[in-house]
C-alpha cells in the first residue's frame, strides 16, 4: 500500500512514510469490509461514514509538518486511524467526533494498540478544542464549505491547518500555513470527503 499508493505519488516524508507501514488499517475497519483495507479507496466503516483513503491521509498528514513535540486537533476521529498516524508523530492529539459510535470504537482499537497520547471528544469538531488551543497542526478530515473560522483562530503560529473545503460532493485540499510572515492558503487538489456536520459545517 504504502509504496504503490503513496510513495509512488510523491509522498516523500520518512516519518508518514515508516508510520503507515507499522499501523495495522485492519484493525480499524469493521469485520465485514475488512479485507479491503488497503485497497486505494475509501472504505465504509459503519454510520454512514468512510476510513478515508491512503494517499490521502499520507499526503495531509505530511503537509502539516509534524514534529515529536507537536501538539494537534483532528477534527473527524471516525475509525481512527489518521488518529494513529498523527498520534505516532506528535506528542499529543484532540481528536472529536460528532458520532458517540465511532469515537467509542476508535477509541477502543488504539487503545488496544497503545496509543496513551490521544484526547477525546463526542461534540460539534467545527468549533475546535478552544481549552486546549493553540495546535501546531489541525487537520479537518470531512468537508467543509468554508474553513471553519474557529480553527484558524485556534491555530497557533507557526502551524498548518489542512482541510476539503468546498460542497457536498466535491472539494479541494486546501492548507494554511501561519508563520511570522502571515497566513499563506494555499489550494492543492480535488477530493472527495463526507460532510463535516456543524455549525461550522453543513445542516445535518
Ligand atoms: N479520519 C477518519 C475520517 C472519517 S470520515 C478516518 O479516516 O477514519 C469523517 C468523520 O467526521 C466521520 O466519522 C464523521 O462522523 C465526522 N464528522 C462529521 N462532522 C463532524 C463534526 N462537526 N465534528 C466532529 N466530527 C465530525
Amino acid at each position: 500500500m504504502v509504496t504503490r499508493q503513496i510513495e509512488r505519488r510523491g509522498v516523500r516524508d520518512a516519518a508518514v512514510l515508516t508510520a503507515m507501514r507499522a499501523i495495522p488499517r485492519h484493525e480499524f475497519i469493521p469485520e465485514r469490509d475488512r479485507h479491503r483495507a488497503y485497497e486505494d479507496h475509501p472504505v465504509p466503516i459503519g454510520s454512514d461514514q468512510t476510513i478515508s483513503q491512503p494517499y490521502m491521509v499520507a499526503v495531509m498528514t505530511e503537509r502539516l509538518r509534524l514534529h515529536r513535540k507537536s501538539r494537534v486537533l483532528e477534527i473527524g476521529t471516525g475509525s481512527g486511524y489518521q488518529t494513529a498516524v498523527l498520534a505516532t508523530l506528535a506528542a499529543e492529539v484532540f481528536t472529536i467526533e460528532r458520532l458517540p459510535e465511532l469515537s467509542a470504537r476508535a477509541r477502543m482499537t488504539l487503545t488496544a494498540l497503545g496509543y496513551d497520547n490521544i484526547r477525546y471528544r463526542v461534540e460539534d469538531g467545527s468549533v475546535g478544542w478552544p481549552e486546549a488551543a493553540p495546535f501546531d497542526g489541525i487537520i479537518v478530515t470531512a468537508a467543509a464549505p468554508r474553513v471553519p473560522a474557529a480553527l484558524v483562530a485556534q491555530l497557533g503560529d507557526p502551524g498548518v491547518l489542512a482541510a476539503p473545503i468546498g460542497s457536498r460532493g466535491s472539494q479541494d485540499l486546501v492548507t494554511i500555513s501561519r508563520s511570522e510572515d502571515g497566513d499563506v492558503t494555499t489550494t492543492h487538489f480535488r477530493c472527495s470527503f463526507v460532510p463535516l456536520i456543524g455549525v461550522e459545517g453543513f445542516p445535518d
